[in-house]
């Protein structure tokens, strides 16, 4: 019975690899070439007029056992299939941004799923292949593997080129806070979360995993700030579970954030998605997205297997070198689970699935469902016409 469906979900991701996104988004990347640990420095052609940065965010990265058992292959693990529709959105922007909320600590270390979570490191050259820039790793789930999963996972991810804030190995490497230089922008980009489920801070370590805490994170924001940062980015691991609105606490950080002049204040955790806002004036102010949602994740209940792949552009004045936010876009987005795990953009799905034959569209009736209604709960979240956030196209 999943035959079918998988050989029309084949055919759509051929397609989706060869679409070529049409939105704001430039269609040329640069990769790094050089060391890529800590103050970082991308090659970017930066033209006559253009300092304008352009970044993709989404929110937790998991890998539920069910993933990596749809992922195992004859060698090993295979996930780059689940991203191939996204990559266009992800390896498009100037920096792409995830929340990793697992660890890799390695097979000797046993691969498991919810509640302690370690994932195969080949989930990491999936995220790199995708275009996946930074991944913060302050969560819950820092620690389920304790402090070797802390290393484990950092030494994987610098292997990978792939740049990381918000766990440390040493006092040293929690001291100095990633900035990224791009495009003439230098942003300095930290994260934190509420705990870690109970796991104790590895002893002697208390900078292995970063904890929110208002005067730390002053601290690190100044100290960014010296090291030459001109924008912040912050991201939050908060909020309560599958609460779509955030509690006061969330808000109340936000505000403090703010008042430090943040950029962006970007949450995660809920596995749903919590709407926007900006503290201060658009486009000056903060912008706060108090939950990102799932982006990859094997749960199903209501509103966990739905995400957004936000879109949003830094644009920094050259005289001034102030910098503001503009263009924020979402996109929406679905796992689909008919034919191993696959993300999906909703409104390009449902638009080549209504090019389809009514009987090849009949076999994938539970997806076009649940599409549309994914499509119609996060444009209503998220949408705010007073301020211009507003999803990637209409449909
Ligand atoms: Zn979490």
């Amino acid at each position: 019975m999943r035959n079918l469906p998988a050989f029309l979900w084949a055919i759509l991701s051929t397609a989706f690899a060869q679409q070529k996104p049409t939105g704001p988004l430039p269609a040329q990347r640069t990769r790094d070439t050089g060391a890529l640990y800590r103050a970082i420095t991308r090659e970017v052609d930066v033209g006559a007029s253009e300092d304008t940065v352009r970044i993709a965010v989404v929110g937790d990265l998991m890998c539920h056992s069910t993933q990596f058992q749809a992922a195992k292959t004859e060698n090993g693990y295979d996930f780059r299939p689940a991203f191939q529709a996204v990559k266009p959105y992800l390896s498009s922007a100037d920096l792409t941004f995830g929340n990793l909320e697992t660890v890799t600590a390695g097979a000797v270390e046993k691969f498991t799923g919810y509640p302690t979570f370690n994932t195969p490191v080949e989930y990491l050259d999936a995220l790199s292949d995708a275009g996946f820039d930074v991944l913060t790793t302050a969560n819950n789930h820092s620690l389920d593997r304790r402090f070797i999963g802390v290393e484990r996972t950092i030494e994987a991810l610098e292997a990978r080129g792939l740049m990381h804030t918000g766990t440390a190995r040493t006092a040293e490497e929690r001291a100095r806070p990633l900035i990224v230089t791009i495009k003439g922008l230098r942003l300095g980009i930290l994260a934190y979360t509420y705990g870690t489920n109970g796991i104790p801070m590895p002893q002697g370590k208390p900078f292995a995993v970063n904890l929110m805490d208002t005067l730390v994170m002053a601290g690190d924001i100044r100290t960014a700030r010296a090291g030459g940062a001109e924008a912040i980015a912050v991201f939050l691991h908060w909020g309560l579970e599958y609460e779509r609105l955030p509690n006061a606490s969330q808000k109340a950080v936000a505000e403090f954030l703010a008042r430090q002049e943040v950029s962006l204040v970007m949450g995660s955790h809920s596995h749903v998605l919590q709407p926007t806002s900006w503290i201060g004036a658009p486009g000056n102010g903060s912008f706060v997205i108090y939950s990102l949602g799932n982006f990859f994740s094997g749960q199903r209940r209501a509103y966990t297997d739905a995400g957004i792949i936000l879109q949003l552009s830094l644009l920094r004045d050259r005289t001034t070198g102030k910098v503001r936010t503009g263009d924020v876009r979402f996109i929406p987005t679905y796992v689909s689970t008919l034919n191993g795990y696959k993300i999906l953009p909703v409104a390009d799905a449902l638009e080549k699935a209504e090019a389809l034959e009514a009987s090849a569209r009949s076999a994938i009736a539970t997806d076009l469902i649940r599409m549309r209604a994914v499509w119609s709960e996060t444009c209503t979240h998220l949408s705010d016409s007073a301020t211009g956030i507003l999803p990637y196209r209409d449909r």
